[in-house]
């Protein structure tokens, strides 16, 4: 019966054409943009909402510190209209930045620390050297700050204005649905703050033991303060790990938080010998609201 094959056929072409082109070609209207890091991804989308599509370069569940790019990601690269990096001195983009926006010199990059006030790694509350800090972004590149910006709220209201400020000189057009959008978030985000703040404004504890140093900015901003078991980015020796037993045992520790992107042996360790226990807490999950929510009520309860 032809009258039917030529339906066939139709709907065959129809499906080819609905099905058969990439994700990246259905969604040639929206704007291509690439980030560092999972927690860049979800600002960006938060601002650029159904007008953009991020890809994000270090993959959840690996780390930003030795994470090396694929050539497939190299190609979404040089696709790409803009480019997020964090600006801090972490490896990733330490070690494969240049490369990545040498695929692509026609791409916007954007830095999302611009503005943000670093510290040093283990930085006390020393609050002179933080006046003295130069103001010249490429000392954002220094390997003794800490990079972990995006872990306190305030700096991702600064982070998510850099996002918003760029996006909107690259694309005017949409200027009133970017800048609602980040409105919307930013009040999400004070409101966050005020809620951590409230939570851990009456702890008695104020130090806190983790494996991999990513909460700096986060302890700095609440009052509190992290001691590493990681000792520059490896695991503690047999001696490290006793002088942190003992540490811990002096403040009365009952807690040792790990990230899922490092081994939590040695945490585990620690927390037998001190008859507490582990927790795991993300510095890169996708939901940064929910996240910071969660790992601020695990601290409350030490
Ligand atoms: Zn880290």
């Amino acid at each position: 019966m032809p009258k039917k094959r030529l339906i066939l056929i139709s709907l065959f072409i129809i499906l080819t054409i609905v099905y058969g082109c990439s994700k990246e070609e259905r969604d040639s209207n929206k704007l291509g943009i690439v980030v560092s890091i999972v927690p860049l991804q979800e600002f960006t989308e938060k601002i650029g909402g159904d007008k953009v599509t991020v890809n994000v370069m270090v993959p959840p569940g690996a780390s930003p510190h030795s994470y090396e790019p694929t050539p497939n990601q190299l190609v979404n690269v040089s696709k790409a209209k803009m480019y997020v990096k964090v600006g801090t001195p972490v490896e990733f983009e330490l070690v494969w930045l240049d490369k990545i926006i040498s695929t692509n010199v026609n791409m916007v990059v954007v830095d999302a620390s611009k503005n943000v006030k670093l510290h040093r790694m283990n930085d006390k509350h020393d609050h002179e050297k933080e006046h003295d800090q130069e103001k010249n972004s490429d000392d954002h590149k220094n390997k003794g700050y800490d990079p972990h910006i995006w872990l306190s709220p305030k700096n991702a209201i600064i982070m998510v204005e850099n996002i918003h400020k760029a996006l909107i000189s690259l694309d005017p057009k949409n200027k009133e649905y970017y800048t609602s959008n980040k409105e919307a978030y930013i009040k999400e985000l004070n409101k966050l703050d005020s809620e951590i703040k409230k939570a851990l404004s009456s702890k008695k504890v104020k130090t806190f033991m983790v494996f991999h140093p990513a909460w700096g900015y986060f302890a700095r901003s609440y009052n509190l303060e992290q001691m590493p078991i990681e000792e520059g980015g490896k695991n503690p020796t047999a001696r490290g790990i006793q002088n942190l037993i003992n540490q811990a045992k002096e403040y009365n520790a009952k807690v040792i938080f790990a990230s899922p992107q490092f081994s939590t042996k040695s945490a585990e360790v620690i927390a037998k010998e001190i008859k507490g226990h582990m927790v795991l807490i993300d510095p890169l999950k996708k939901d940064y609201i929910n996240n910071l929510r969660k790992v601020s009520q695990a601290f409350s309860e030490l």
